[in-house]
């Protein structure tokens, strides 16, 4: 694929506007040399089945930043994104909160090396990509109960989400996750995961990305209570007995 940087960098720079996120020429560069990486890392490790430039803007670069002008920036967080694949949205938010901690979690080494490597790239501070179990790391020392936020995005529907990503919010925490139309039908399907979980849905956002029809809901959960040491399950559980 014959890669154009003037083309893509304009298309990136109207989404980000028309999204009113700030950038700077840095965070462009940035996001030039992740696409390059990525496109190419792609043909070799099958990493998205979306690899087109537009597409990758629209889909995984503004798709990941669009939640920016929700979120409270006062302060440094500490972030974990869960099943993070390729990066989104964890890699694209941390470009965007240089100053913030971001752990990436995947259960794909090919992706973890992935990551490594582009980080290394990148030549990014202040960020760690780890391979293995969402159920497993949750009950480790300096993962549970240790982030502000946790992010996911097209890794498991609510019911089964909540188990992955809860334990790991200090009290108060909250994750952001990343969902499509059928959103309410998975929040009814959740109610149980919810109150076992010990959480509550803070509220739900209608996300607009630039030039995607799809439409985009942000869910954010905050965590009211501690996470009773059951949770999660072993791995594998969570996913075919959802609470
Ligand atoms: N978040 C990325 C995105 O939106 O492009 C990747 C989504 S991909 C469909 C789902 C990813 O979740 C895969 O990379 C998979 O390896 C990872 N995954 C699934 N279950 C997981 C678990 N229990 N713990 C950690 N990673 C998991």
């Amino acid at each position: 694929m014959k890669k154009n940087k003037v083309d893509f960098v304009d298309k990136l720079e109207t989404g980000l506007n028309q999204l009113d996120i700030y950038y700077s020429q840095q965070q462009l560069e940035q996001l030039w040399e992740y696409y390059c990486f990525f496109e190419t890392e792609n043909k070799k490790y099958n990493l998205s089945s979306i690899t087109k430039a537009e597409e990758v803007i629209k889909k995984h670069f503004l798709d990941s930043l669009v939640i920016l002008n929700h979120l409270d920036l006062t302060g440094k967080k500490s972030w974990l994104d869960i099943g993070t694949g390729a990066g989104f949205p964890g890699l694209v938010l941390k470009l965007f909160l240089p100053g913030d901690s971001f752990y990436l979690l995947d259960s794909s080494a090919k992706k973890i090396n992935f990551l490594k490597q582009l980080s290394y790239k990148l030549d990014l501070q202040g960020i760690r990509a780890t391979h293995g179990r969402a159920e497993d790391l949750a009950k480790a020392d300096g993962w549970r109960a240790s982030f502000d936020h946790v992010t996911s995005r097209a890794v498991a529907s609510l019911n089964i989400l909540l188990e992955y990503t809860v334990p790991f919010l200090k009290l108060g925490g909250t994750a952001f996750l990343y969902k499509g139309p059928e959103y309410k039908k998975e929040i009814e399907d959740a109610e149980n995961a919810l109150d076992i979980l010990g959480s509550q849905i803070k509220d739900t956002i209608k996300l607009d990305v630039p030039g995607l029809e799809a439409e985009r809901y942000l869910l954010v959960i905050e965590k009211m209570q501690k996470t009773a040491p059951k949770y999660p399950r072993r791995a594998g559980i969570p996913n075919k007995r959802p609470l």
